[in-house]
């Protein structure tokens, strides 16, 4: 059965990359983060992801993003700016557009405050993407332990060790968790014919209650399980599995591994060792979402929740072609 990994950053342009891809019967969305500090997203990984669609078709798929607005810039002129780059990307094989967290939590403007993602200066790109049918990738905010004690455990524990900028809690300086989903859900309401897909979980990994609430609230909203199975693995699984079954139309495989060093530049033996990483994690997940197998996932010893066929055909590849019309665009033409 062909699955499709939703969310990750691989720059797999090695024959070796390809044939694990075609052992796995895999395509991958690869997506693209301007993490802004001065780094040139185009050159980090934009324009390897563009390439390898026209490479490998059939195996990649890529993800666009788009430059921040400079200070006092119009509002109208930085529309017009970043609406030309997308299209010119979607001309170039781009599916969708993302949008990351430092919108919310990281950029501010000149007086200090924060620029937030419901902004009016975003609202002309949003407009726009709604309008051509370009689906919104919106990772928002963090999961819950940003702003909780680094010694208090969750699988994001090592995360927020790396990056210690990134850990929240105590500060009262930041937009906090619900001022980033308050803001996310605004723009999820203000266009309704928009697909958002919240990556992540849409950053609601601590509740699935909470994002019940979200998929009930708005018919628009999907997410990526990406970088969070750790936390399904910490879900009551009674609740998952129905969970899963209410909301099947609404959740997406993703595995978030990032390998952005072109694999044609690494050693054999590193890229042995990170094409044998990548292979382990999708086998965790289907191992997770198709078998009822125990496992130990985030130090947690964890049954796997066995979804039915129908279920499980969807979250790997079904929902990844309704939520992102253009991966059909792509698959139908073989372009
Ligand atoms: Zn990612």
């Amino acid at each position: 059965m062909p699955i499709i990994d939703s969310h990750l950053h691989f720059v797999g342009d090695h024959a070796e990359s390809v044939a694990l891809l075609e052992k796995l019967d895999i395509q991958l969305l690869n997506i693209c983060v301007n993490a802004g500090g001065g780094i040139n997203w185009r050159a980090r990984e934009g324009d390897a992801y563009r390439k390898l669609i026209k490479a490998h078709p059939g195996r990649y798929l890529w993800c666009t993003t788009f430059e921040l607005p400079a200070e006092g810039e119009d509002v109208a002129a930085y529309g017009r700016r970043v609406i030309e780059a997308v299209d010119q990307d979607v001309a170039d094989g781009a599916i969708a557009c993302k949008v990351w967290k430092n919108v919310g939590m990281d950029f501010k403007r000149a007086d200090g405050t924060y620029v937030m993602v419901d902004d009016a200066v975003f609202e002309p790109l949003f407009a726009h993407l709604e309008k051509a049918g370009i689906p919104l990738l919106m990772h928002i905010g963090e999961p819950m332990a940003c702003w909780r004690p680094i010694e208090e455990y969750s699988p994001h524990q090592s995360y927020y060790k790396t990056y210690p900028q990134w850990h929240m809690y105590g500060r009262t300086d930041v937009p906090d968790h619900a001022a980033n989903m308050r803001a996310r859900d605004n723009v999820v309401a203000r266009h309704p014919k928009l697909h958002c897909i919240g990556a992540h979980l849409g950053s609601l990994e601590y509740s699935l209650a909470e994002m019940a609430k979200r998929f009930d609230a708005y018919a628009n909203f999907a997410v990526d399980t990406s970088a969070r199975i750790g936390d399904l693995a910490y879900a009551d699984r009674d609740e998952l599995i129905a969970f899963l079954e209410k909301y099947q139309d609404r959740v997406m495989f993703g595995t978030d591994v990032v390998f952005r060093q072109p694999h044609s530049t690494m050693t054999a033996a590193e890229r042995a060792e990170k094409l044998a990483a990548y292979e382990s994690n999708v086998n965790r997940h289907l191992k997770f979402f198709g078998t009822d197998e125990v496992m130990t996932i985030a130090n947690k010893e964890v049954r796997g929740v066995k979804l039915p066929k129908r279920i499980f055909e969807k979250v790997f590849f079904e929902n990844v072609l309704r939520w992102y019309p253009g991966v059909g665009r792509q698959r139908g033409s073989g372009v």
